[in-house]
């Protein structure tokens, strides 16, 4: 890169020591280095370790990562976070935003039970606009708080509130796509549209927010098969075709779910072939959640279209819904994820749900039909909370070179017992909290606390 700057691009430097950043007379590229213990999974085999590293960072995307800083960049300021250890930001591809007031609830019962009695309920109150800001000030702080940088969200049906919730989103700096729920069938009154108001609202929706948000992508998201009737669902597919839209929705979690959608759709041999059939799949821009209990023909179709598959696994304990058989899904090739599901999930923290992951991993290999699987590792289960999801925004979730610079500066206390940086992070994932995370960049960018009156 320096070889090809002009002669003169030095005489340009004068003013880099007076300033964090540095403009290059070649590129006009603002540049920024950033130090410290700095750990990321270019693949899901292993962590790769700089210790007392740099990142050399040119207008928000990673331009490279080194163990010692090159002559080149000798003269230019360098922030530095030595003692701290840098990492990726975590990306959640499956989250409720209107269900983070009621997350912990409801988990004596099964998916269909707690969604009438806790969820529904919940979600009504979005009706009200002075709700819908309170309380989506206080999620997007929240996934902020816990370094969850990037996001694909459920809003609720209401079109007012889904809009303040992007709003809100663009404001905070953190990236996003989220999707106004749609819903036409089996749902209560106060929650179920017309079919012909519900495509109508989500089109106006999708041309407002293109204005409103450029950084908060609209997604479609039909709730769930139940609850979408066929003409809603095909009238979903032709918005997703004629704006280029990705789409999120629920999929094999709980199965009495599935029973009720092979009743509901007899012609169809499967469940996820309902959301195919309706142009609801499209490829490489499908997020899933759950796939529990897919089939084999399932997961062959979520292949084909390189749908992202949002494991949720502390939700699929406490809804008792079953444990994705995550590594049998990683060896077959499909893309597999790890997200928050709250509300049914209990907490938005994503080191958390890597955790948990691992314990269901570990659970199901002491099963019948699993022993001699390989539980998920920890460098998977992260390479699966940051680079997996990563990339449904792009080149984001890694430090290699091209991708958006998102990161998390962790500063834990002491360190008596001398430990590595790979141990001090494992004791980060395993047992630390969002009071350790001391700064976040999103595209390069620090994303302070986005509402503090909140
Ligand atoms: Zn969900």
């Amino acid at each position: 890169m320096s070889d090809m700057m002009p002669r003169n691009a030095r005489h340009n430097d004068i003013n880099a020591e007076a300033s964090a950043y540095h403009t290059s007379a070649a590129t006009h590229a603002t540049l920024s280095i950033i130090k410290g213990d700095i750990l990321h999974t270019p693949t899901p085999d292993d962590f790769e370790v700089f210790e007392n590293g740099y990142i050399i960072v040119a207008d928000g995307t990673v331009q490279r990562i080194t163990s010692d800083l090159p002559n080149e960049y000798a003269n230019l300021p360098v922030t530095d976070y030595s003692g701290s250890f840098i990492i990726p930001g975590f990306n959640d591809l499956h989250i409720h935003a209107p269900q983070y007031p009621m997350a912990g609830l409801g988990f004596d019962y099964k998916l269909l039970p707690w969604l009438e009695r806790y969820t529904f309920p919940a979600e009504e109150n979005f009706a009200d606009p002075a709700i819908a800001q309170r309380w989506y000030k206080r999620f997007l702080n929240k996934l902020w708080s816990v370094g969850t940088l990037r996001f694909s969200a459920f809003a609720t049906l209401h079109a007012q509130s889904t809009l303040q919730l992007m709003r809100l989103s663009q404001q905070s700096g953190l990236r996003a796509f989220i999707g106004k729920v749609n819903m036409d069938r089996n749902a209560p009154e106060s929650l179920i549209e017309g079919t012909d108001d519900s495509l109508a609202t989500t089109q106006k929706l999708i041309e407002k927010s293109r204005k409103l948000t450029p950084d908060i992508g609209f997604i479609v998201t039909p709730r769930f098969v139940p609850s979408t009737t066929p003409e809603l669902m095909q009238g979903l597919g032709e918005l997703v075709e004629r704006y280029d839209l990705p789409v999120q929705s629920h999929l094999d979690e709980n199965l009495g779910e599935i029973d009720w959608v092979r009743d509901l759709h007899p012609d169809i041999p499967s469940y996820a072939e309902v959301y195919e059939h309706y142009g609801l799949m499209p490829e490489g821009r499908t997020i899933m959640a759950h796939c529990v209990h897919t089939s084999e023909r399932e997961r062959a179709l979520l292949k084909a279209r390189r749908v992202y598959l949002a494991h949720c696994a502390q939700s699929n304990m406490n809804l008792t819904s079953g444990i994705m058989p995550v590594r049998r899904d990683l060896n077959y090739g499909l893309s597999v994820t790890i997200a928050s599901d709250v509300g049914a999930g209990h907490v938005p923290d994503i080191n958390r749900h890597i955790v948990q992951s691992i314990e269901a991993s570990k659970m199901l290999s002491m099963l019948p039909g699993h022993q001699g699987e390989h539980p998920l590792r920890l460098p998977e289960a992260f390479y699966m909370a940051t680079k997996a999801g990563g990339a449904f925004f792009g080149q984001v979730g890694s430090f290699e070179p091209g991708s958006d610079f998102d990161a998390l500066v962790i500063r834990e206390g002491d360190n008596p017992l001398g430990l590595s940086p790979q141990e001090r992070l494992e004791r980060f994932i395993y047992a630390g909290d969002d009071r350790s995370i001391t700064h976040r960049f999103v595209a390069g960018r620090e994303i302070p606390l986005p509402f503090p009156e909140a």
